[in-house]
């Protein structure tokens, strides 16, 4: 390095550290939005606070306080939420943004893989994005592209560079099962069909598909631990093993060497305690879940997504064994969800939505949670701080407090005394700027 070359670094440094002595230099440092919310839940507390003031510095909070005693620069722009409740942007834990609720009479799951061109599919994940920002969601952790490959990545890109509207992302790219684990299935075994999935068999191509993923930039693991589900011949609901124990221990022993995390679809029996075993990170639907199986998530630290209402959708006729085996399923979720719940199971609010059309509200999830049991304010919060905590993004997203995104929603009335208003999002900021303001209409 020349003398001159030093020089001229020592002063940038010098410059640098002016400027961050001086926190009111630069046009940029002056940029303040200022919310003031009639209501604020904070997405932590176990109390609504009234009439407060949200300051925002870029794409951060800088400061929450009462109005009375909030200081802010004259020249702030001002959001007048007073008459709202305010609330951190939602998380949903379980979304498929390249399913549409594919109807079957339309050809159902088969349709999206063996007749549609990626780019029609990633043009439709691309308005699901916009839909779950609409909604208020602003952070989805995306279980499996369904047959897309790593389409995930791009739109998360496409929505990082600020080329198209969408929540914060989390992707699991293409997911992991076994062979005979996932579909397509049902045609000639002479033809070699695709699958919805990245099918291995053995520890070692376990390990590599988790690679592959990890590599080309998934930020969490998803394994099918079961598949497909029926009654037995005690009337219990059966699913169907995937991965053994070993292959799921490669899975999770990959996943977490690269500092991510494993979710695990997990119905029942055989599988559902093969996840546990394998040290899977959070359990996705969870059906039927023993006293055994709860006592371990609690004792390992798993998380449960259970994906409620989706188990209420499309159920075939009653007098046929599809149509028992979906009402035998809901009816077997609401206990392990109330057992869980009274345990203390960590719960984070998810919703299979993909798997149900993109048309349908994503909140319908929330009054499933509270009529079996769950109080309005821990609803909101597994689908705020606690999902952040699996997301290991504690104090960035799903809180209203100094540091975190700037990820605001707006409510008109109190969802904590009907928790349906969280089907009514008509303010949505994220990272600082305005999405949708159906309370100020242009
Ligand atoms: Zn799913």
């Amino acid at each position: 390095m020349t003398m001159m070359c030093r020089a001229v670094l020592i002063a940038l440094a010098l410059n640098l550290y002016v400027l961050a002595q001086n926190k009111d230099v630069g046009p940029q440092l002056k940029n303040y939005t200022v919310i003031r919310a009639g209501s604020l839940i904070d997405g932590k507390s176990d109390s609504p606070r009234r009439d407060q003031v949200i300051i925002i510095r870029g794409n951060r909070i800088d400061s929450v306080s009462d109005a009375a005693s909030a200081k802010f620069p004259s020249d702030a722009k001002v959001i007048d939420l007073s008459k709202a409740t305010v609330l951190p942007g939602l998380i949903d834990s379980h979304t498929h943004i390249f399913l549409q609720g594919e109807d079957p009479a339309e050809g159902g799951y088969d349709v999206n893989i063996l007749k549609y061109p990626a780019s029609f599919r990633a043009a439709r994940a691309t308005v699901s994005a916009r839909r779950a920002l609409e909604q208020g969601f602003t952070t989805l952790r995306d279980v499996e592209t369904e047959g897309a490959g790593y389409g995930d990545i791009g739109i998360k890109q496409a929505i990082e560079g600020g080329f198209i509207p969408g929540p914060r992302l989390f992707v699991s790219t293409r997911a992991i099962s076994t062979t005979g684990g996932y579909p397509l299935e049902g045609y000639a075994p002479e033809l070699t069909m695709p699958k919805g999935a990245q099918l291995i068999d053995g520890p070692i191509e376990a390990r590599k598909a988790a690679r592959e993923q990890l590599d080309n930039g998934a930020d969490w693991i998803k394994v099918y631990m079961t598949h497909r589900s029926w009654v037995g011949k005690n009337g219990e609901l059966v699913s169907q093993p995937t991965l053994t124990l070993d292959e799921l221990k490669a899975v999770v022993d990959e996943a977490h060497g690269w500092g991510k995390k494993v979710a695990c679809h997990a119905y029942s029996g055989i599988g559902l305690q093969r996840a546990l075993d394998g040290g899977c990170d959070s359990i996705e639907h969870g059906l039927v879940i023993s006293d055994a199986q709860i006592a371990q998530m609690l004792k390992q630290g798993t998380w449960y997504c259970p994906t409620i209402a989706v188990y209420y959708t499309d159920w075939a006729p009653a007098d046929t064994p599809a149509g028992q085996r979906d009402r035998l399923r809901a009816s077997v979720h609401e206990e392990s969800f109330k057992k869980a719940m009274k345990a203390g199971v960590k719960i984070v609010f998810g919703t299979d939505i993909g798997g149900i059309p993109w048309s349908q509200s994503i909140a319908q999830e929330f009054p499933r949670m509270v009529d079996l049991g769950m109080s309005p304010m821990e609803a909101i919060r597994s689908a705020t701080s606690r999902a952040a905590e699996m997301l290991d993004d504690i104090g960035q997203i799903g809180v209203l407090a100094p540091g975190a995104f700037a990820d605001v929603i707006a409510v008109p009335g109190d969802p904590l005394k009907d928790i349906k208003e969280l089907g009514n999002v008509q303010f949505v900021m994220k990272d600082g700027k305005v999405f949708k303001d159906e309370i100020h209409p242009k």
